[in-house]
């Protein structure tokens, strides 16, 4: 579905039509233009100067799937009063686009007829009152609508509604249960599909296998062509990756067919099945299908939101596993990997498939897995955690580098990385707001663009970047703990 935003300008009828005609003219221009440059486009739909055409948008917009939010913007005054309405009954997105259509103030042109014209700085004071007295979510930009700047958070704004637009229509398709006993991976399935749109139910391992029966040959030579034009293939087990390819083409009739975006499986229940999908899921994963594992649906239904915000909807974005750090002075850094299920997306170079024994789980056959380094930059790590009555969303600032070692009896994908504030700091306070080990690990997606996710969806939202310290977030999470007990 082609996605796209709505832009709303607010006026009123006391400027005389030939305002009204400027006003209109220009917010064409101005969608057009931005249309250009936004990863989505922009809408114009209405001058609103009525508290029915506020309404009526409002209503259009919150039944029409292809709308993913709206932007406002408000040229001239436009009375809030007649906004009341609208607002309060509006269930997509919203942005408050701050701005002006002149960059600078006209010297010599400058009188009663311009500013009468361009008085967004006392409209966009009026429009802000509303949102904040109807207690509204919204982000606010505030920028001149030609500035880089203001492009990249209106960019980055409409991909966190596009995560809004993905929560609400996913689909979890679980393989089995949790892993036995551990805490973390569990949770509300209730809370998360009222507040999140998540809809997480199991499927038997057994359709799963009885589905893996069905795949022919010819199904499986045209998936290992895909993976042999994707990656290197550096073992001479073609019967693992083949049987990989099995795995792969079964799941993914299955969630295609119920319409799910995510799994999840753990390796405790693999019945009648001969090896953990590792190349499977990872390749599934390339395609924009979340997974977690270990039963873990929280972390796979993020991923696959965190791929469809990013670029052009499937951007680099991944489960992850904190496993293990290297804790010498000066070289501090996470070693993030799992026991197979590393999204290519997350790869430096062209990843190598190759096959080793996995002593862990019900495996009889030892699984083909994609093995590469991850690439190097600025990133988020994320958990979704439930805290009993409401979820938290921990987001930390990382920064990724090419593995300072070269590891190379380590038979899965690997990812190096330097966590925020710095590694033991960036620990205690993950530790202390009950981060999980599980995470989705993203270059596309920043903190900023999880902040607007999780006021979207009304949840709470916990940052670690470089300023925590451990005293500031202990205080802010009893704070919050207080607040989100009240909500
Ligand atoms: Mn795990």
């Amino acid at each position: 579905m082609q996605r796209e935003f709505w832009f709303i300008v607010g006026s009123q009828f006391l400027y005389g039509q030939e305002v009204l005609d400027t006003v209109d003219a220009r917010a064409k221009e101005m969608a057009a233009e931005l249309s250009k440059v936004l990863p989505y486009p922009l809408v114009y739909k209405v001058t609103a100067k009525t508290n029915k055409e506020i309404t009526e948008t409002v209503k259009e917009a919150n039944y029409c799937d292809q709308c993913a939010g709206i932007v406002t913007w408000c040229h001239t005054f436009s009375p809030s009063k007649m906004w009341i309405d609208g607002l309060r009954d509006l269930q997509k997105p919203w942005c408050h686009l701050a701005t002006q259509y002149n960059k600078e103030i006209p010297n010599e042109e400058i009188d009663m007829d311009f500013m009468n014209l361009n008085q967004a700085a006392h409209g966009d004071r009026e429009h802000g009152f509303i949102g904040a007295r109807l207690r509204k979510p919204r982000k606010v930009i505030a920028g001149y609508w030609q500035d880089e700047k203001v492009h990249k958070r209106l960019s980055d704004w409409m991909k966190a509604a596009i995560g809004v637009a993905a929560s609400k229509e996913m689909k979890v398709m679980r393989f089995g249960d949790n892993m036995r006993e551990v805490a973390v991976t569990e949770g509300d399935k209730v809370e998360a599909q009222i507040k999140l749109g998540w809809q997480v139910n199991t499927w038997a391992v057994g359709d799963l296998v009885k589905e893996m029966g069905k795949v022919t040959e010819a199904e499986i030579d045209a998936l290992v062509a895909e993976y042999e034009a994707s990656y290197d293939i550096a073992t001479d087990n073609t019967a693992a990756i083949r049987y990989q390819a099995k795995e792969e083409i079964a799941m993914k009739k299955m969630m295609d067919r119920e319409g799910c975006k995510a799994f999840s499986n753990t390796f405790q229940d693999l019945y009648g099945m001969e090896q953990l999908p590792g190349l499977a899921s990872q390749h599934l994963m390339a395609q924009g299908y979340g997974y977690g594992g270990e039963g873990d649906w929280k972390v796979s239904a993020m991923t696959s939101i965190l791929k469809a915000m990013g670029e052009n909807g499937n951007g680099a974005s991944g489960f992850m596993e904190d496993y293990t750090y290297h804790m010498v002075e000066g070289q501090e850094y996470s070693l993030g990997a799992h026991m197979l299920e590393v999204c290519p997306s997350l790869a430096a170079d062209k990843p190598r498939i190759e096959t080793h024994h996995l002593g862990i789980g019900m495996n009889r056959k030892d699984p083909a897995r994609l093995v590469f380094e991850g690439k190097a930059g600025k990133g988020i790590v994320t958990s979704l955690i439930d805290m009993g009555g409401r979820l938290r969303l921990i987001v930390q600032d990382i920064e990724a580098v090419k593995p300072i070692l070269p590891m190379p009896n380590l038979p899965v994908a690997r990812v190096m990385w330097r966590a925020m504030p710095d590694l033991t700091t960036g620990v205690e306070c993950w530790i202390m707001a009950g981060g999980a080990h599980h995470t989705v690990l993203s270059y596309d997606v920043s903190a900023e663009m999880l902040r607007d996710w999780a006021r979207m969806m009304d949840i709470e939202f916990v940052h670690i970047d470089k300023d925590t310290t451990p005293e500031k977030l202990e205080e802010e999470l009893m704070v919050k703990d207080l607040i989100w007990k009240l909500k």
